[in-house]
């Protein structure tokens, strides 16, 4: 039971107290559903390392601190807020509270069940004078009901009846912990809630806060019911900042005190005070009509449909097959029920990167849902499309036509404040036009096409075409761009970039064609549409002939390698002890930059240039990104590396449960846990989607026994099972579709598994990494097995 976890197929379960863990398993137990977010902090409130309860989309906004200023360096930065919190419950045992840090935990267990959806609790306490009482707790973020969130809590006496007073809280500006050492943002976040408005009645309650400058609005409610007997006491105290209700009663020995508590929350930069109380307000009257076991009910149903059509199976190593249930769970809980906002690079666990979303979420989180919850991924895809405004404004503010999406942002507005490595990346405006192909050519949405990927598309592809520009040798060349490796910067052609901005202007070309309205409303002509296909026709790839090998950009194998052998391994992160200065002129890569444009746009390079490019980066990656791991273990299994990708796979999927980056205390990265699916999937899998067709290229490592995915493809669901000779195709509804299975085309109609065999590979001997980089070894934990 390593770091703390026992291994079991369907939940994550914790037998320990162990309070130095709680920074851990705060964010590992958070509950969201992509709406509201709930750290898994105990119910007492105390101790705690960060409270943390979030609403996707509300944030403070605050000066961007600068040394210098420039010209178009952005002005403000949002930073999520932790909101009104609805998880307090305390408990006064015989007047003594219940405080892990006091008396003796007999017994404490938490599981995170990923079919039920729950976080669960059962702790038997020892008051410090001897008193005992079980308390289980079980909490729920919906589902289905999206502003609502629940919490069911039971207390029994052990030793003869005793008196239990519960104090369940909504509380508003909690003290947290700053995260930032500018006193300007420290300010604008310390109790960034004002009070507007508190009303209640005699179980529920209603807070009504705006925050300062965003002049955000959000409402938090509770209300309760009580299972007890005889004698109960209510009392509702409200105020500003806080609203308790304190319930006491003398509870006979057998008996039990049950408190189902009702959370919802709403906010809105629109709605006026009363709306928004009225919203909180209908949302808790149907969480009660609903009642707890309903609640509970629907929660397994929507999961039950989850896993149906996503769920991935592991056979042969038993942790990674909690570890890759946990990491769609944490993806599903990030991603579903956000509803046209974003998903930030934390989902709603934590409150790293302030809150904000990256091109984490179109290039690692999308994929995962394009092809499980496609909903929740065009959802997501409005989002970019709804920012188009902020996107175009940022384009015209550095001269260019079209649309630049923000490297970094809650609401839309860039918020980087470092130029080389935000603004700078441009290649995101490409990973949001690639993740629109990809949901296209998956779902065949044609509404969607018409009305948000058209505008999209075109507005990137506008981008590209006025940020580059046709050299005098007719090459199109994007100068001065950074690509994904943020050891790297502003470099020109940048081969990813170039590739992604490629696929950008020809998928611009071709969906103006099949909506021309839509591209007329947009003032497109056809000289445009020429073009962008001119510039993609001619755009500029730069190869090293003497190496055989792409320079992730222009001269980078001309670089200086970076000393890896008088690199100690304590310093790394290489960014939190070297300038960047020296970072950017050396060979030495983050993360996968070259090795990640050979997996999306796999179709531009051939075997060969595959095998010598990884080979090439492999010594040069540290991995100090956690979004490199997955993305080198699917190109290590398409070049025949599959124990490395094996060690890879772990290493992704293992990123939170380990605390492989320390410092999982601020937020799960939910890009790696959605690189789990991707190595599953694209890696032993070997499932490409480029030029709208599903390919397969199947072949496990040789630890694993068995690895069975399923997927959603335009109206078709079907099942891969690979084992170490062969690979079967199983459509499970919907009308028959054609794959391709190592380049043969295999047609699946319903009702009749199609095997293929696997083409054995000639052994070659994987490349190494840099010293004291290379990923752990990875052997299968049976000791760990309950
Ligand atoms: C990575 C970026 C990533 C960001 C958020 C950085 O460390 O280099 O690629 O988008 O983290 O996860």
């Amino acid at each position: 039971m390593k770091h703390g976890f026992r291994t079991a197929p369907w939940e994550l379960r914790w037998d320990t107290l162990d309070l130095d863990a709680l920074e851990r398993t705060e964010s590992i137990f958070a509950l969201s559903n992509g709406h509201i977010g709930m750290r898994g902090t105990l119910e007492e409130g105390e101790p705690r390392v960060l409270p943390g309860t979030y609403l996707n989309g509300f944030y403070e906004q605050h000066p961007l601190p600068y040394a210098e200023a420039g010209y178009g360096y952005p002005e403000d930065g949002q930073t999520i807020v932790n909101v009104t919190d609805g998880k307090i419950i305390r408990l006064l045992v015989q007047d003594e509270p219940l405080d892990m840090r006091y008396g003796r935990a007999v017994e404490h267990h938490r599981v995170l069940d990923f079919r039920s959806g729950t976080l669960r609790r059962d702790t038997v306490w020892e008051s410090p004078t001897g008193r005992r009482v079980r308390v289980r707790t079980e909490r729920l973020v919906s589902f289905t009901q999206r502003a609502v969130a629940a919490i069911r809590y039971e207390v029994e006496p052990l030793d003869g009846g005793i008196q239990l007073v519960l104090q369940s809280d909504l509380l508003a500006n909690e003290p947290v912990e700053s995260a930032t050492k500018d006193p300007r943002v420290g300010a604008a976040l310390d109790a960034p809630l004002v009070a507007e408005d508190a009303t209640g009645g005699e179980l529920y309650a209603v807070l009504m806060h705006r925050t300062r400058r965003s002049n955000l609005r959000v409402a938090a409610a509770m209300n309760h019911e009580i299972q007890a007997d005889d004698g109960l006491q209510c009392d509702m105290h409200i105020e500003d900042d806080l609203a308790r209700l304190t319930a006491a009663v003398d509870v006979p020995s057998g008996s039990r005190l049950v408190v189902t508590k009702y959370i919802g929350y709403g906010w809105s930069s629109r709605r006026s005070a009363p709306a928004l109380r009225s919203q909180v307000s209908a949302a808790m009257a149907g969480a009660k009509q609903t009642g707890w076991q309903g609640l509970l009910d629907e929660q397994r149903a929507y999961l039950d449909d989850f896993w149906a059509t996503a769920d991935v199976e592991i056979d042969g190593d038993d942790e990674l097959q909690q570890a890759v249930r946990f990491a769609l769970f944490h993806v599903l809980q990030a991603g579903s029920r956000g509803e046209s906002r974003a998903i930030p690079a934390k989902g709603l666990t934590g409150p790293g990167y302030d809150g904000h979303s990256f091109w984490d979420s179109e290039t690692f989180v999308l994929p995962v849902l394009t092809y499980t919850v496609p909903e929740a991924a065009r959802d997501a895809l409005r989002w970019r499309h709804a920012t188009l405004p902020a996107a175009r404004e940022r384009a015209a503010a550095l001269g260019l036509r079209g649309a630049a999406f923000p490297w970094r942002s809650i609401d839309g507005a860039e918020c980087s404040a470092y130029w080389p490595a935000g603004t700078g990346a441009f290649h995101v405006s490409a990973d949001v036009s690639d993740a629109v192909a990809r949901y296209l050519a998956a779902t065949d949405d044609d509404d969607f096409e018409r009305e948000h990927a058209t505008e999209i598309l075109v507005e990137t592809a506008r981008l590209w075409s006025s940020l580059g520009h046709h050299d005098v040798h007719g090459g199109f060349r994007i100068d001065g761009v950074t690509g994904p490796d943020e050891y790297s910067a502003v470099v020109d052609n940048n081969v990813y970039t170039n590739l992604m901005a490629q696929r950008n202007l020809l998928e611009a070309a071709a969906v103006c064609e099949r909506q021309p309205d839509a591209a007329s409303s947009l003032g497109v002509t056809a000289d445009e549409l020429a073009a962008w296909r001119e510039a993609a026709a001619k755009m500029v790839l730069p190869f090293d002939r003497m190496l055989g090998v792409h320079p992730q950009s222009e001269r980078f194998t001309e670089h200086a390698r970076w000393d890896f052998e008088g690199t100690p391994a304590s310093n790394y992160p290489l960014l939190l002890h070297y300038p960047y200065f020296d970072l950017y002129r050396k060979q030495v890569v983050k993360q996968a930059d070259l090795v990640m444009a050979m997996y999306l746009r796999g179709d531009a390079f051939t075997a060969e240039q595959k095998v010598r490019n990884v080979d090439y980066y492999e010594p040069l990656t540290v991995r100090d990104s956690s979004l490199s791991a997955c993305v080198q273990a699917v190109m290590a299994a398409e070049v025949g590396y599959l124990d490395l990708a094996y060690d890879y796979f772990a290493e992704a999927a293992l990123t939170d449960l380990h605390d492989l980056h320390a410092n999982v205390r601020n937020g799960l990265h939910i890009a790696s846990l959605a690189g789990a699916w991707m190595v599953a999937v694209a890696g032993f899998g070997g499932m490409r989607d480029h030029n709208r067709s599903l390919t397969f290229a199947p072949r496990l490592p040789a630890a694993l026994t068995r690895v069975a995915f399923r997927l959603t493809y335009q109206d078709s669901r079907f099942a891969v099972e690979i084992d170490q000779d062969g690979a079967s195709y199983t459509l499970l509804d919907g009308p028959s579709l054609t794959v391709r299975h190592h380049g043969e085309a295999v047609e699946l109609t319903k009702g009749a598994a199609e095997r293929r065999t696997i083409p054995s590979l000639e052994p070659r001997k994987a490349p190494g990494q840099p010293k004291g980089r290379e990923p752990r070894r990875r052997t299968p934990k049976f000791a760990d097995r309950d």
